[in-house]
């Protein structure tokens, strides 16, 4: 019997849902399921990056975001470990009133792009997959276990593994790899009542958390989206308690002002980011992996959203043609991952350098210093986060003696 799907997307985070957008207006028959129900929260700093409003925009899904809780983030806010702050505009987008980012609680935003998903393709929730099904060597289906408790089979012409950095599908490929070094762990915790709040997202390189830094994210209705975020292979070695660490930032004269008022909304949590300082695979035969179960996290900024949609977007397109020619073998879905490196590829890996440099004290305080004092240096960093710069210039030394030297 063929399969009743074109696709099975396993998980409906930003990449499964962009994902099944894309696909279902290709024209494909597919399912998004889910193991919890929506609107879910999710662990993270919520901050939404022009890239992620671009495929926002694309869907045409702008409106729906800037009608819900949110804030329009026009700046971002760094400081140094000894102190020196600088604040970097974002460019603005050509043409458009849209602001160039947002901040907005995923418990919002990833129910923005379920909800249209819902009513674009069949959707599943309070689905848990837990195995796969496999013609001889290939994927097939997935089981699992649905919301009456039942235990279910589904079968599908490509598996999509859409399904976070515990991806399930990946484990069951065989494809789940922990290596410390390009996985970054974070707490995240809401706050009420942190002053000096503006509209800029702030980065602060605190010492006792290098490569990494602690954020302080402003949100809808007072609210602040609080985290602190480091290498896992660093935080091994120097055996630092993370929860600690964000207590501790927050208790430091840097911040202890800004936080005399401040009220804890629920629990400090704490997350897994797979950072993209590594190639991982992301196909085989009738399956694709996406979004943080491919590990495409921007290993500087913490950055995920947009890389996720991103995959979903490529992983769509890919589908469109795998289905076309009725082969889904790994061979013909390694489009996906030949395209996915082509778009995101240069960007992870001048990421992965400045995650590199970022680890040593001085050279951070020295280029925020610079900064500080220098119109030009913030202009080329204002370039850099909104991708204007070049792939070439960004990976070309000079750039950074550059930064040092004007
Ligand atoms: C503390 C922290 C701060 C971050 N800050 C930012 C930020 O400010 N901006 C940014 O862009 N990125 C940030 N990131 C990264 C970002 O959160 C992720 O990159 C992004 O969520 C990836 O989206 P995704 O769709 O791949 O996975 P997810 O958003 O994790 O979605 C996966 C979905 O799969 C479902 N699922 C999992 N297992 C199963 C199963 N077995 N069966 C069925 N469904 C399943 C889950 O319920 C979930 O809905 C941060 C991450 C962390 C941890």
């Amino acid at each position: 019997m063929s399969p009743l799907y074109d696709a099975i997307i396993v998980g409906a985070g930003p990449a499964g849902s962009t994902c099944a957008l894309y696909a279902a207006r290709a024209g494909l028959n597919v399912l998004l399921l889910d193991k919890s129900q929506f609107p879910r929260d999710k662990i993270c700093g919520d901050a939404i990056s022009g890239k992620s409003v671009n495929y926002l925009e694309e869907l045409g899904l702008i409106d729906k975001l800037q009608l819900s809780p949110q804030v329009a983030v026009e700046a971002i806010l760094f400081s140094a470990p000894n102190g020196t702050k600088i604040t970097v505009p974002f460019l603005p987008r050509d043409n458009t009133a849209i602001p160039p980012g947002f901040a907005c609680r995923r418990l919002v935003f990833d129910d923005i792009l379920f909800q249209q998903a819902k009513k674009e393709v069949t959707t599943i929730e309070k689905f848990k997959v837990t195995n796969l099904i496999k013609k001889g060597e290939a994927v097939a289906g997935i089981s699992g276990i649905n919301s009456a408790g039942v235990e279910q089979c589904l079968s599908a012409k490509v598996i999509v593994g859409a399904d976070g950095y515990n991806s399930i599908i990946s484990r069951k490929t065989g494809f789940y790899e922990h290596a410390s070094q390009h996985w970054v762990v974070a707490t995240r915790a809401y706050y009420r009542g942190v002053s000096q709040m503006t509209n800029a997202i702030e980065i602060h390189f605190v010492k006792d958390v290098l490569p990494g830094y602690f954020w302080i994210f402003p949100l809808d209705d007072g609210m602040v989206n609080v985290g602190i975020g480091m290498l896992h292979h660093e935080l091994k070695k120097q055996s630092i308690s993370l929860r600690q660490a964000h207590l501790a930032a927050i208790e430091s004269p840097y911040f202890r002002e800004r936080f005399k008022n401040a009220v804890l909304l629920g629990n400090i949590s704490g997350w897994n980011l797979p950072v993209g300082s590594m190639k991982r695979r992301v196909c085989g035969d009738g399956f694709l992996l996406l979004g943080d179960a491919a590990g495409l996290i921007d290993p500087f900024s913490g950055e995920g959203i947009g890389n996720a949609m991103c995959s979903g977007k490529i992983a769509a397109e890919v589908l469109v043609h795998t289905c076309r020619g009725n082969d889904f073998s790994a061979a013909r879905l390694r489009q996906y991952e030949r395209k996915l490196w082509s778009e995101l590829g240069a960007e992870l890996k001048t990421s992965t350098m400045l995650q590199k440099l970022g680890k040593y004290q001085p050279l951070l305080n020295l280029v925020v210093g610079k900064a500080a004092k220098d119109k030009q240096v913030r202009t080329l960093i204002s370039e850099m986060m909104a991708g204007v710069t070049t792939r070439n210039v960004l990976l070309n030394p000079w750039t950074y003696l550059r930064l040092l030297f004007i």
